[in-house]
């Protein structure tokens, strides 16, 4: 395929609104797939079908005939949850446009709004589509008037399809790629993961000249050199074509041995033939973080191994060693958000089978100390505390502050009251007010980050039966003023608890983590004491009352090999517990009791 007859496109939209569902039938039309009950084909990932969301960016390449010519498309199905923003703007660097999916029922949602923007950002074409407009309740005028007054895009521009029936020749509006086969090789790794039975394996959009099968080829940034074993084209699995050509996007794998050799965002080239690398990807800033600790630790080398070929594949979290007295030697990890923390977290579980424990999630403080031992920064040094439990003495801190956000929420008229009471609630201060059409407003609202850490939507989500939007991005850091809270069972520390609220929050919160913790810490043979301190000071308690327990008890001594059976489960329950002094604690009870 010349470039001329290649086009490299995304589709980008609010979740929901039908970006995976265009992408079947797509495959579908182009006969890369039989026609049929598909669903979501794209996503792949097991967590993917069990939550019904895209998670990763995934490409397709597919061979369709327009007007008697035959098109090669590569098409990328991106995520559209504010925790995802990364992957999406990744995969935009290999799109030379965008099919912006706008729900002719739901209309202009936040994350569309955040889309545009990353789209319009990049300089891509954005080919405006209105979607699902079979549906009864679908407006399509109203949705039309949001897109000019948001988008400056006028009604004529916008596409109006069913599903896909109009769709498939959408793809006619991208612009073609502007990549010249006769220069030398310049491939674009645009992502990359560790596939169990063959390695690592990148995706990659060829920028200037081929690459074949059996070519040594060079990385930018670290210099290494490596032969191409196998490459080929998404076609919507691997499927092996032993060159790429400019313009063209597919997967290659090289016998690296180490996951960290393929960076995502590097450039590489044939060897001895340098070329100008492109721009790599800004570095995605984690917000929320959170320990991880093997629940064994005879198991923390699998887990490290796990976390490391994860971490290929999701490149924005962000991992250092952490190490616990209670919990041993373990990670902080840095996320973008609650959800992705929860996606990596199951991932874990179910590629890779690593058993783990999580800390609290929490953001990242900043706090200035005065230091004696350092007299060069007195009273000038900032740390930034990512472990609540490493949070210096108060009496040493002079000032606070918290991560921000620029929080966008788009809701239906009737509902402002109740989610200005909402944002007041949880600290945001309303910086701007506006109606989208005649009856729907977009807000915008400057958070605290921990504020909407906790079911911020989900609450936002009932106050509206589900009708407003939220999407977020960084603001910075203001002034605040914190304290650390520590809960003890029986006068010991429970550090995976630890957190740092601010002032206004401590009580409440204490309150409601010792009621949570009686609740899901199960009665042992012995009354526990359950107490939340501030400053040493108690702010909350509760106790928990004793319970005898004996599993044979029922079994009348008579049958032997029925007690040692339970009590063979019994030693196998106590491995997923974590003692606490001479407490047995389940350890997925501090996740339950941070979260309901
Ligand atoms: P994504 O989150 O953007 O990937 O959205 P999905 O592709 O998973 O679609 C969300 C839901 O919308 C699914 O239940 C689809 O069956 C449905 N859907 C998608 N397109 C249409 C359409 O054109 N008409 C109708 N009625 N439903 C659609
Ligand atoms: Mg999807």
């Amino acid at each position: 395929f010349p470039v001329e007859r290649i086009r490299n496109f995304s589709i980008i939209a609010h979740v929901d609104h039908g970006k995976s569902t265009l992408a079947d039938r797509l495959l579908e039309i182009t006969g890369t797939i039989p026609m049929g009950d598909n669903k979501q084909v794209l996503d792949r990932l097991q967590v993917e079908r069990e939550r019904g969301i895209t998670v990763k960016a995934q490409t397709a390449s597919l061979v369709h005939e327009h007007n008697g010519t035959k098109y090669l498309l590569n098409l990328i199905d991106t995520p559209g949850h504010v925790d995802f923003h990364y992957e999406v703007s990744r995969s935009l660097a290999a799109c030379d446009g965008v099919v912006l999916l706008v729900d002719a029922n739901q209309g202009v949602q936040a994350q569309t709004v955040a889309n545009f923007y990353l789209a319009f950002e990049q300089n891509l074409k954005i080919i405006p589509v209105l979607n699902k407009i079979d549906l009864k309740n679908a407006q399509p005028e109203v949705v039309l008037e949001q897109m000019r007054n948001l988008f400056d895009i006028e009604p004529d521009e916008v596409l109006k399809v069913i599903s896909s029936s109009r769709f498939y020749s959408c793809y006619t509006y991208v612009p073609n790629p502007r990549y010249d086969r006769l220069q030398p090789l310049k491939a674009f790794v645009f992502d990359s993961w560790y596939d169990q039975f063959k390695g690592v394996v990148v995706h990659i959009a060829i920028c200037d000249g081929v690459a074949k099968k059996g070519d040594r080829i060079t990385y930018a940034s670290s210099g290494k050199t490596y032969e191409i074993t196998e490459i080929g084209i998404m076609h919507p699995t691997q499927v092996p074509s032993d060159v790429l050509y400019a313009g063209q996007v597919g997967y290659a794998m090289m016998n690296m041995r180490n996951t960290d050799e393929a960076k995502i965002g590097d450039t590489f080239f044939h060897e001895n033939k340098r070329v100008q690398p492109l721009p790599g990807f800004k570095d995605a800033t984690p917000m929320v973080f959170a320990g991880m600790f093997p629940t064994d630790q005879s198991e923390f080398p699998q887990m490290r191994n796990a976390i490391e070929k994860l971490t290929l594949n999701d490149r924005s979290v962000q991992v250092s060693v952490d190490n616990s007295p209670a919990l041993g030697q373990g990670y902080r990890l840095g996320f973008l958000g609650l959800l992705h923390m929860d996606v990596f977290n199951q991932r874990l579980e179910q590629e890779f089978d690593a058993s783990v424990i999580m800390t609290a999630p929490n953001v990242a403080y900043k706090m200035k100390i005065m230091g004696e031992k350092n007299l060069k920064h007195w009273g000038t040094d900032f740390i930034t505390v990512l472990n609540p439990c490493l949070m210096p003495d108060p009496a040493i801190i002079t000032e606070y502050q918290e991560p921000m956000v620029d929080g966008t929420i788009i809701t239906p008229a009737d509902y402002l009251d109740s989610i200005t009471a909402l944002s007041l609630n949880r600290r945001g201060q309303l910086k701007d007010q506006s109606y989208i059409d005649d009856s729907r407003v977009m807000l915008r609202v400057l958070f605290p980050l921990s504020e909407i850490l906790v079911e911020f939507f989900d609450e936002l989500k009932s106050l509206t039966s589900g009708y407003a939007s939220f999407d977020y991005e960084d603001a910075g850091y203001q002034l605040t003023e914190l304290v650390k809270v520590n809960f003890y069972l029986n006068d010991k520390d429970v550090e995976e608890l630890t957190m740092i609220c601010h002032v206004s929050r401590a009580r409440e919160t204490a309150r409601k983590v010792c009621l949570k913790l009686k609740d899901t810490v199960p009665r042992q043979q012995f009354v526990i004491s359950i107490q939340a301190k501030v400053n040493q000071k108690v702010i909350a308690r509760e106790n928990i009352k004793a319970y005898r327990k004996d599993v044979t008890a029922k079994c009348y001594g008579g049958d032997i090999s029925r007690k040692t059976k339970l009590l063979k489960r019994q030693a196998e329950g106590k491995k997923r517990l974590r003692k606490i002094g001479n407490i047995d604690v389940p350890k997925d009870a501090f996740i339950k009791v941070l979260r309901k």
